[in-house]
């Protein structure tokens, strides 16, 4: 078992207690479904995390020290020289706090009382001194990746609305344009050789964070609902996690029905015994 993962947390850490913020990542698993948000926020009881990405997290981590060099010379990276965008790597003195996990961009929402935060990957300003969100992605695919045009990059996008939406409840001036630094490992290379080409390529997407207030009103009326909302029809965990436990309630009735009928049998076999 995980040392990390704990399935009943410090109530603390739940919707009421003192230490609960909406996370940017808690925002999209309400969207994704509210019923485990619910059992997440409110009961306590977190879905198993992933395995981390290991990869992925030394590519954010170069790429990190790459865009820092360029934000310390306020000069273009490669990347911005080869699509031509007019921004450098953006200083700020809270620029680390905004990228750092468990820290990051936070605001409170007074219509709702949450405390609502995420940590961005980078930020890049441009000549009208517009701040654009920047998020870093690796993984290995064939082919060029130069759109995010598959179903499941809802959820890449709604994280750069979230992030827009929370940069300027910071004051900034936030683009409604961010990009997407895309590291695609290539696995058409003869051998391994101890090392993996990344082609580099970057993506632009146009947020809209109207959707974001609304939402957090939805959460709102969600947690303070006594009800769990209703599961996803479509969700196979769901069904899955129904089913066990009918099949696990079923099995320690049958269990216990097999004691009692035990005990009554050898109570009957007692009496026997002393008739005859
Ligand atoms: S349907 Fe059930 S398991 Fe699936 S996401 Fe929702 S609560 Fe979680």
């Amino acid at each position: 078992m995980s040392q990390y993962y704990k399935p009943n947390r410090n109530p603390g850490w739940n919707y009421g207690g003192p230490r609960w913020r909406l996370s940017r990542s808690k925002i999209d698993l309400f969207m994704n479904c509210p019923r485990c948000f619910y059992v997440d926020n409110k009961l306590g009881t977190a879905r198993p995390p992933g395995f981390p990405f290991n990869i992925n997290s030394a590519v954010d981590a170069l790429f990190k020290k790459e865009f820092d060099f360029h934000r310390k010379a306020q000069t273009k990276h490669p990347i911005m020289e080869e699509y031509g965008v007019d921004a450098v790597p953006f200083q700020h003195p809270r620029i680390d706090i905004w990228r750092e996990n468990f820290k990051g961009v936070d605001t409170f929402h007074e219509p709702t009382g949450f405390t609502i935060s995420g940590a961005v990957d980078d930020l890049w300003v441009n000549s009208k001194e517009e701040v654009h969100v920047v998020d870093y992605k690796a993984t290995s695919k064939d082919g060029t990746i130069d759109s995010l045009d598959q179903d499941w990059h809802v959820g890449y996008k709604r994280q750069m609305e979230i992030y827009q939406w929370l940069l300027r409840r910071n004051d900034l001036t936030v683009s409604n344009v961010g990009y997407f630094v895309y590291a695609n490992a290539s696995r058409d290379r003869e051998m391994f050789d101890n090392k993996l080409d990344f082609e580099v390529t970057l993506i632009s997407y146009t947020g809209d964070d109207s959707w974001v207030e609304p939402t957090l009103l939805n959460i709102k009326t969600c947690l303070d609902d006594p009800r769990v909302p209703k599961a996803s029809d479509e969700c196979e965990y769901c069904q899955y996690r129904e089913a066990a436990g009918k099949a696990l309630v079923k099995n320690k009735e049958e269990r216990l029905h097999e004691k009692v009928a035990g005990v009554s049998e050898s109570k009957v076999g007692q009496k026997n015994d002393t008739l005859f």
